[in-house]
């Protein structure tokens, strides 16, 4: 879809290629900016939950929030709307909506069905530094009645290093809570082993690209392995992502993993959806 005119530029004739798909996007982009805060505030975000299983019997453990956006009938997902939050702030907002709503679901749940499952919600760096998050948390955890152990704070971002000393003392401080810390995405990009020791985090979130090539790459196997193996020496447990064939599964099984999400134990489904799933199935229900 592409459309040529000519500009006059500095005294020169050009001619500049027009990407109409390009003006779609953009223009999609800043509909999208537009909307967000009142997405946020009227309640047009919602909340996926992703089962988090234990690799040895499958049992679902708790689950992981992720967010949605219901936006003119269709679906947004995160990937293209949470680098927009991040760049105007709302992210702050908008982790704190599913924190809250993430921890009131799962306590009611909790408590309905005499279970313990668990919660993990995503934290943006931006958020660690705000210098709230502490409060907010307490908060959430008070006004939810849940078990502060249930509550996992997943950080994603990598924190620059003039922060570090702030982020520190702030990840002390959500400990002291008594919620958990996981770092996310280890294995992608450059994570660094300064940082992992640096944020004393409960758990390790292994990425789902060293995953995806664990049937191919003998040099992702070692990897994982030496990654896990680390995990158990720093006492932090280990959760592995993005697992889809039974094969990945046994690898990781084989390498010690204990902890898996992934689409083959189930892709994240609107909460309802996946809270029932995990009801045990009662005598006679079944015919
Ligand atoms: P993440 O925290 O690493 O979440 C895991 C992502 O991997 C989810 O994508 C999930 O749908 C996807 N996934 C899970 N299992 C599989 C699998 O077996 N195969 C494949 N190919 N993918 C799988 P989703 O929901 O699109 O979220 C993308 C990212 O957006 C998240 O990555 C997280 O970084 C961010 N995000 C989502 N919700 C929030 C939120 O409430 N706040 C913040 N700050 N970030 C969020």
């Amino acid at each position: 879809d592409f459309a040529l005119y000519f500009s006059k530029e500095k005294g020169r004739n050009r001619a500049t290629l027009y990407d109409r798909g390009l003006e779609q996007r953009y223009r999609r982009r800043r509909d999208m900016q537009d909307e967000l805060p009142v997405a946020i505030r009227e309640g047009s975000l919602d909340i996926y939950f992703q089962p988090k299983v234990s690799l040895t019997d499958r049992a679902v453990t708790g689950f992981e929030a992720l967010v949605r956006w219901h936006r003119k009938g269709g679906i947004v997902m995160p990937n293209e709307f949470i680098p927009l939050a991040e760049e105007s702030g709302l992210i702050i907002e908008l982790d704190l909506f599913i924190l809250r709503r993430a921890a009131e679901i799962i306590a009611g749940w909790n408590k309905e069905n005499g279970v313990a499952l668990s919660v993990s919600v995503n934290l943006s760096a931006l958020h660690l530094m705000s210098g709230k998050i502490v409060r907010e948390v307490a908060d959430a955890l008070d006004a939810t009645h849940l078990p502060p152990d249930l509550l996992t704070l997943e950080i994603t971002e990598s924190i620059e290093l003039r922060d570090w000393a702030r982020v520190q003392n702030t990840l002390l401080e959500l400990r002291q809570l008594g919620c958990r810390i996981s770092v996310e995405d280890f294995g992608a990009g450059f994570s660094s082993l300064a940082y992992l020791r640096a944020m004393n985090a409960d758990e390790l979130k292994i990425d789902q690209s060293l995953v995806s090539e664990i049937e191919t790459s003998e040099e992702a196997r070692f990897i994982l392995d030496a990654v896990m193996d680390l995990a158990q020496n720093l006492a932090m447990s280990v959760v592995v992502e993005g697992i889809e064939t039974e094969e990945q599964a046994a690898a990781i099984r084989q390498m010690g993993g204990s902890q898996a999400q992934g689409y083959l134990f189930g892709r994240p489904v609107p909460a309802e959806e996946a809270l029932a799933a995990t009801r045990p199935v009662e005598l006679g229900e079944t015919g």
